[in-house]
């Protein structure tokens, strides 16, 4: 059984074509990316380790899908023999809003709502529904599933948590409050604790921190969330790679009439220009370089890095009390998964609440799910690696059986 799943964002398609055994496995993933502009690039590895990459000509996101198809049954690299082996397509999508607290077979009315909610989601959810607009027609007959990020909050949260203290009209009339996004990774992290932990989900009490370019924190109690760093859009909570996070909202128009922005380049300036690439001014927002120019004594990028820590801290303390306790603190993504040294920022000072890293543990290389705590933390830590394309595709396929 195969299942494609599908992420089609502003300038890229990523894919991971899927075989669905009891442990899924990659036959092949890739991407096309920097659709619409000069060097479009497509990049293809299948299971048996061939690898492509060269550029392509490629206008809009169906021409994309187009050629991700002839790859996946291409005579060399391919892995199928015809497009009609995929049983079905998983699309990632940003935002639900309120009308989904679970992933949905797509039809007519479906892309009706998903294309409603892109005034919550405008840089992401307008290319969600070309990217279905594409699967349908290069693999026609074959069901695409939405599965969305906000889902997994939506079920969960309540309003004490998702309100925001505003005309409570904006609410009940224009559905503004706490959407939260990464909400497939926060949900399979959860659940993976529960697991590490070797007790049952609606007894844990888990805070993930899903720390990646875009980053998010959530409070999961009995397998449901409690509440997210994200807010309305990806742009509230922690800092991220080049996103704000939390601001005082004078700021933004204090920034708009300073520079003289207009809603739309306000809107680039807090998610596009800010963060981290902003903080450490070294013109990247990756970690990896911020790191290593701090190593080589750059106090600006000390200085970014412990702002990072900071507020990540100061989001668990307050889950902490959200949560009443916690049995787990989970780290994931490129971030969470692969930065001993900011696993170790974040967590320092912690001890007395219970939360005690094991430095030797933090800095051991793994691609596992572990724990990094001391034996007697009372609160455990772990890192657990996301995998958001994995949970999609096993969301996808069951609505695709029953259907
Ligand atoms: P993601 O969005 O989950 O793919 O995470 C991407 C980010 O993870 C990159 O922008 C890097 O900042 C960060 N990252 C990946 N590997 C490492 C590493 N070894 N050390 C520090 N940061 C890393």
């Amino acid at each position: 059984m195969i299942v494609l799943v599908i992420n089609a964002g502003s300038s890229s398609v990523k894919f991971t074509c899927f075989e669905m055994i009891s442990d899924p496995k990659v036959l092949a993933n890739g991407l096309i990316e920097r659709i619409g502009l000069d060097g479009t690039l497509m990049k293809y590895s299948n299971h048996k380790g061939d690898e492509a990459k060269r550029e392509v000509t490629v206008k809009n996101a169906e021409e994309g899908v187009k050629i991700i198809a002839q790859k996946l049954v291409d005579s060399k690299i391919g892995v199928l023999k015809s497009l009609t082996e995929v049983k079905a397509i998983g699309h990632r999508v940003v935002s639900g809003g309120e009308y989904f607290s679970d992933p949905v077979v797509v039809d007519a009315r479906v892309k009706e709502f998903i294309d409603k909610c892109s005034v919550y989601a405008p840089l992401h959810n307008p290319h969600h529904l070309l990217g279905i607009n594409a699967c349908e027609a290069t693999f026609p007959g074959v069901t695409n599933v939405a599965v969305f990020d906000t889902a997994f909050h939506i079920a969960g949260i309540q309003p004490h948590a998702y309100l925001y203290a505003i005309p409570y009209e904006l609410y009940t009339e224009q559905k503004i409050r706490r959407y939260g996004a990464h909400g497939t990774s926060h949900d399979y992290v959860s659940r993976k604790a529960a697991e590490l932990l070797g007790k049952p989900r609606q007894n844990v009490r888990a805070i993930v921190c899903h720390l990646g370019n875009g980053a998010s924190i959530s409070a999961v109690a009995g397998g449901k969330c409690q509440d997210t760093s994200m807010g309305l859009t990806p742009l509230e909570g922690v800092i991220m790679g080049t996103r704000s996070g939390d601001i005082d909202p004078a700021i933004v128009w204090t920034v708009m009439k300073l520079k003289n922005l207009s809603p739309v380049e306000a809107d680039n300036f807090f998610n596009k220009k800010s963060g981290m690439l902003a903080l450490a001014g070294i013109g990247s927002s990756d970690l990896r370089d911020i790191e290593a120019e701090h190593k080589k004594g750059n106090k600006q990028c000390t200085q970014a890095l412990e702002t990072y820590a900071y507020r990540i801290k100061k989001y668990i303390g307050s889950y902490l009390a959200a949560l009443g306790g916690a049995d787990i603190v989970a780290f994931t993504a490129g971030i969470g998964e692969n930065s001993a040294t900011m696993r170790a920022l974040i967590l320092k000072g912690l001890d007395d609440l219970g939360i005690k890293l094991d430095a030797a543990k933090n800095s051991e290389r793994s691609g596992e799910a572990r724990f990094i705590s001391t034996n007697n933390s009372p609160i455990k830590i772990a890192v657990i690696p996301t995998d958001e394309e994995q949970e999609i595709a096993k969301q996808t396929l069951a609505l695709a059986i029953v259907k």
